[in-house]
């Protein structure tokens, strides 16, 4: 699908006062954040925990909110080279596989001149760090303990402590993070949400063997399968060499963590009896990953009250991934604050960008972790009165529709 692409978001504006900025977290949203308070003039360090860069073998939806945003970065090209460019999601019976509904995403890509795009993570965490590193210092192996104020942290590094002091500290240090409970004022965790999500990735190829799976690589479309507590979401990535497999089930002890492995045949077990093309999917699964989903309430403020230390991403708005939105308003984030940062005069406008930047994000963010929950509920009605309502509901998407 042809589009113009995004314009810059930064038109090339340099702040006229430049500060030392120290990003807590090399994820998307602190990578984000980083390209874009760098492109805007400041001197970006990037801190974190890892001791090298690598991302997880998972995919990862990329809606036209954040792919226009990409594109400023200069991402076009990789993405166009990288990722798949679905039309749409179709939405089926966990049981029958019958069609249930289908949302058309070419009115979206129209509406933000950008495409929807499927990519491997691995593939966009390299492309960030690509455009990144070049205007950015990052220390790696380097866990921050604690936010000491006045814009310094307490960092630990191959067992020795030291304190960093920067003009600005930026919390994207994740669901789990440090720096929250700082800017909060007393401990504070991400809370369960009840659910957890198997991940796995399978060679398009396999599909192709079979002619009643051909569909899934050949049509443009992402699958969505929804039953009772559960659903799964198929789609291609990598020019579509490689199918990726998210399933949402009831969380049944699992870990908060990005690599933790899960058991495939416990995987297959808690999703016998589906159709059975998802049964045959899930037969090509070797190994599996599985994390604990967490969410919270939208927090008061994401700064602290020193006005020094600001959170972005899933430090501060941790959600379900069923809207595929939690990297995206991360990048979003970070685009913003880079937006804001580069129009600073003088040291004096800081605590107004960075209430400016509270008020933008916050809500829009807010909205997001509301509705990503409230998926959860339509996703997984039982069998009964509710989902047959909500299926008629959604047979409307089909008229006149030539799927
Ligand atoms: P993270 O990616 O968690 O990065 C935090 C970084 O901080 C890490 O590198 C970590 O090592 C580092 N760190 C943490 N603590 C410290 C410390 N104390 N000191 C130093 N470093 C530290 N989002 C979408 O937009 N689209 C999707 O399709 C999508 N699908 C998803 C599917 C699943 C199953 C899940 C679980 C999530 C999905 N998400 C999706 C959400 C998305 O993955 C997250 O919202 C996003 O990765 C958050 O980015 P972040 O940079 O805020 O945090």
């Amino acid at each position: 699908m042809s589009h113009q692409p995004a314009p810059g978001l930064f038109g090339g504006r340099t702040a006229a006062h430049a500060l030392d900025i120290i990003v807590v977290g090399c994820g998307l949203g602190g990578l984000s954040a980083a390209y874009a308070l760098a492109r805007g003039g400041h001197k970006v360090t990037i801190v974190e925990s890892a001791p090298a860069i690598a991302e997880v073998g998972a995919g990862i939806q990329v809606s036209p909110n954040v792919s226009r945003v990409l594109e400023s970065f200069g991402l076009s090209e990789r993405l166009a080279r990288d990722a798949v460019e679905p039309e749409g999601i179709v939405f089926r019976s966990y049981k029958t596989g019958q069609l249930v509904g289908r949302t058309d995403w070419t009115a979206m890509t129209k509406l933000y001149g950008a495409p929807y795009y499927h990519v491997h993570r691995a593939d966009l965490h390299t492309m960030l760090m690509d455009v990144t590193l070049p205007l950015v210092s990052l220390r790696l192996s380097t866990w921050v303990k604690s936010y000491a104020g006045d814009g310094s942290i307490l960092v630990s590094s191959n067992g020795a402590e030291e304190t960093l002091k920067a003009d600005l500290i930026v919390g994207a240090d994740g669901v789990k993070s440090v720096l929250r409970g700082s800017v909060v004022g007393r401990a504070d965790q991400a809370v369960p949400t009840g659910d957890a999500a198997y991940r796995a990735i399978v060679p398009a190829s396999k599909l192709m063997e079979h002619p009643e799976l051909r569909e899934f690589v050949e049509r443009p479309h992402m699958t969505g399968w929804m039953g009772p507590g559960r659903h799964v979401m198929g789609y291609c990535i990598r020019a579509k060499t490689e199918y990726n497999l998210v399933l949402l089930h009831p969380d049944d002890g699992s870990v908060e963590s990005w690599t933790a492995e899960g058991s495939a045949d416990k995987m297959r077990a808690d999703f016998a009896g589906w159709e059975p093309r998802v049964e045959k999917l899930l037969s090509f699964v070797p190994s599996t990953l599985k994390w604990k989903l967490m969410d919270r309430q939208p927090l008061e403020t994401w700064l602290h009250a020193d006005g020094k230390l600001v959170l972005l991403g899933d430090s501060c708005h941790p959600m379900l991934p069923y809207r595929a939105q939690g990297a995206a308003m991360a990048i979003e984030d970070g685009a913003v604050l880079g937006a804001l940062f580069a129009r600073l005069q003088s040291p004096e406008q800081v605590l107004t960008l960075l209430k400016a930047y509270e008020s933008l994000r916050h809500q829009r963010t807010a909205e997001v972790q509301a509705s990503s929950r409230l998926n959860q509920h339509i996703f997984h009605l039982p069998d009964g009165a509710d989902q047959e309502e909500r299926d008629a509901q959604m047979r409307e998407t089909l008229k006149g529709v030539d799927y």
